[in-house]
């Protein structure tokens, strides 16, 4: 056994018996952690009302040798987010930012990027009020996720050739000029690297080029304002992100149906 205390943020929370519960919690510096809080659900418990989704909390918990289930010892709430939860577009958006951290978080890794990530996001959803930017919010959360996994889709030049990739402009196109991209290829594409990954069989699409340059502003931090392009952008870092994981997440079923992607 080794004793750890450590900045937690609560993923998911699991009944566990009569009174218990088991929660997978992602800490600042010692990766993802499943810990055991016995009789967190009687009103008189150490724990209760201290493991809430969303709040910064500091835990003290028992590890066991070769990994396994941790005992929790002592909970600490050292941040309250208690408006986020009021608010159902942010209290969504957490969600999905909770679902994402758990799928990617890597046991045994430090993963105090992802820690800072989404400590961000949950304390601006938290702070924003009844008018949160969520979609912007989540689209700026999912585009360092993408960096930080190595992931980041080719947003300038060509993801196969590096050569440039002009975007062109289809005719009757109100979204304005456009790009090819392919989540396979890696991201945006030059006509003739697009034709050659059609022929090999990947998927090829195309996008609006203001939405892909959204994205890598989000990349820069930039919270965008105008809804429809937070839209758009959060859109592209989900399908991207859940094509590399080979995973649909709960929290982007919306972004599964095919004639979203043209
Ligand atoms: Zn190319």
């Amino acid at each position: 056994m080794s004793r750890c205390t450590e900045q937690v943020l609560i993923l998911q929370r699991v009944p566990y018996g009569e009174s218990s519960l088991v929660v997978r919690a992602l800490t600042r510096n010692d990766g993802p952690v499943h810990l055991l809080a016995r009789g967190a659900h009687r009103a008189k418990s150490a724990f209760a009302w201290t493991l809430d989704l969303f709040d910064e909390l500091e835990l003290t918990y028992r590890k066991p040798r070769g990994g396994g289930l941790a005992t929790l010892e002592k909970g600490t709430v050292l941040l309250r987010r208690a408006a986020l939860p009021k608010n159902l577009a942010a209290y969504r958006a957490a969600l999905c930012g909770l679902e994402l951290c758990d799928l990617v978080a890597r046991p045994g890794v430090n993963e105090h990027k992802l820690y800072e990530v989404l400590s961000q996001l949950l304390g601006d959803l938290d702070q924003s009020g009844a008018e949160a930017p969520d979609d912007a919010l989540l689209a700026r959360f999912e585009a360092q996720l993408l960096r930080d996994l190595g992931l980041f889709p080719a947003t300038n030049n060509c993801a196969e050739c590096a050569g440039d990739a002009p975007a062109y402009l289809a005719q009757e196109d109100e979204a304005g000029p456009r790009v090819p991209f392919s989540a396979e290829a890696g991201g945006r594409l030059c006509e003739t690297c697009a034709l050659a990954a059609k022929k090999a069989g990947r998927k090829v699409g195309t996008l609006p080029h203001r939405n892909l340059a959204g994205l890598e502003r989000a990349l820069g931090g930039e919270i965008h304002r105008d809804r429809k392009l937070a839209q758009a952008v959060h859109a592209i870092a989900a399908r991207f992100l859940d094509f590399h994981l080979g995973v649909l997440p709960r929290t982007h079923r919306q972004f599964a149906s095919p004639a979203a992607h043209r």
